[in-house]
């Protein structure tokens, strides 16, 4: 397993054993003339993982809750036992826990849900009326305001939200503005896919408790870095995507209270989410399995599984304190440049480990091949947060984003190739 972590758990891991985690990564040893910079996007796999999945496929894979084999048997125990790793990692139920493609389905299993309870399936008090708000941020990645969109086109609900300050961040007073006695629903993302800003969650959870509001957590950047125990935040909803906590592509988990996720309906609807069926109706089986329609992604589940193991063999503390630390390192790199500016929280004040520019006079396009040429990956373009760069005034951005494997050497050059970037394009004259 881990190759380089204390073996008792004990000892937070030294940034050196950190660098250490770059041999269990074969796609960053191919490219050593790289530096990938661009994990908020999607995270690279370590061997674990990759093990994890073909030993799976090569010992135990069949289709799963389905016969009475032996090979569905075995299959149908790595496959719930994938599903009890992740409900653990993040404080949850086993039965809390639904697997869907990414973190974007899984809010739409929630959004789609809440839109169908007025149906007859599920429980109709879900059911938005018109006139009841929906709140979000102006922040927000589009996979939590598309579907809120049409949740309210849908059901005749309003959408409302915070909007954000010249920094790109919110708060929780912005947000309180915006809450009312209509609110229905509260969702936000944990970590800014932008910004980097950590969440008020409690703060949040407070307010919609107060309203008699639902929160839903959008955690895609959250639960790769930092310990998060749903169950401790209080949120009702979150959402997250196997493939940028060092997992398969294909697999995401939606977390929702039991009794929620029993009272929503299915999004999707078809084969192993029943109990009875006739020509004209059907029955549901109890969460996950009623939200869980067709042919599951069983291998991805397992190398889920086998992510959640790899990131717990370092201890989600220690993954957190080395990020706070790159994260330090990545607001230094870009500080003091002129005609860069650091969108999102100041500089010592805490965020997660990535920081998004606006490159005075050169389009983060040009920005994004200059560091490529240099050998340094990063992300431009809105991020799909296109809201929220409207409301700064630009239409991208350049993002670099670290991980586990991350090296502060990585974000030196980055540093430094930035800041030979105006005067590569002229812009400094
Ligand atoms: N929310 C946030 C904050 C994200 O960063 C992302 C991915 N960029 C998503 C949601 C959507 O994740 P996915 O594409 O894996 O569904």
């Amino acid at each position: 397993m881990r190759t380089t972590a204390p073996l008792d758990g004990t000892t937070a891991p030294r940034r050196e054993d950190f660098a250490g985690s770059r041999r269990d990564f074969a796609s960053i040893l191919n490219h050593p003339e790289r530096a990938y910079l661009d994990s908020a996007a999607t995270a690279q796999r370590p061997a674990q993982v990759l093990d994890a999945e073909r030993r799976f496929v090569e010992h135990d894979y069949a289709a799963v809750h389905r016969g009475a084999s032996a090979a569905v048997g075995a299959a149908t125990e790595a496959f719930e036992g994938a599903r009890q790793t992740v409900a653990h990692f993040v404080g949850a139920q086993d039965d809390e826990i639904v697997w869907t493609e990414n973190a974007t389905d899984a809010i739409n299993v929630v959004a789609l849900g809440l839109s169908d309870a007025s149906t007859g399936v599920g429980d109709a008090a879900l059911a938005l009326r018109p006139g009841d708000e929906i709140l979000v941020t102006e922040a927000e990645h589009h996979a939590n305001l598309l579907p809120w969109q049409k949740l309210a086109t849908r059901t005749g609900a309003v959408l409302r939200w915070a909007p954000v300050r010249a920094d790109g961040t919110w708060t929780i007073d912005g947000l309180r503005a915006e809450a009312s006695a209509r609110t229905r629903l509260i969702a936000f993302a944990h970590v800014s896919n932008v910004t980097g800003l950590i969440a008020p969650v409690a703060d949040v959870v407070e307010l919609a408790r107060s309203l008699g509001a639902w929160t839903l957590l959008d955690a895609c950047q959250s639960v790769p870095h930092l310990p998060v125990d749903v169950g401790a935040l209080g949120v009702d909803f979150a959402a997250f995507s196997g493939h940028k906590m060092l997992g398969p592509t294909g697999i995401g988990a939606l977390y929702g209270r039991a009794e929620l996720l029993n009272a929503l309906p299915p999004a999707r609807t078809g084969g192993s989410t029943i109990t009875t069926v006739t020509m004209e109706s059907a029955e549901f089986l109890p969460a996950p399995q009623r939200f869980e329609a067709g042919t599951q992604p069983v291998s991805q589940a397992v190398g889920l599984a086998a992510a959640v193991d790899y990131l717990s063999g370092w201890g989600m503390d220690a993954v957190h304190a080395h990020e706070v630390e790159l994260a330090g390192l990545l607001t230094d790199a870009v500080s003091g440049i002129p005609g860069v500016r650091l969108i999102g929280p100041a500089p010592g004040a805490p965020r997660a480990a990535l920081v998004s520019v606006d490159v005075e006079g050169v389009h983060a396009h040009d920005v994004g091949q200059f560091l490529d040429a240099r050998g340094i990956a990063v992300r431009v373009g809105h991020h799909c947060a296109q809201p929220l760069h409207r409301a700064l005034g630009i239409t991208a951005s350049t993002r670099a984003s670290a991980y586990v494997y991350t090296t502060p050497d990585e974000i030196a050059a980055f540093g430094a190739a930035l800041g030979e970037v105006r005067g590569f394009f002229g812009a400094d004259r």
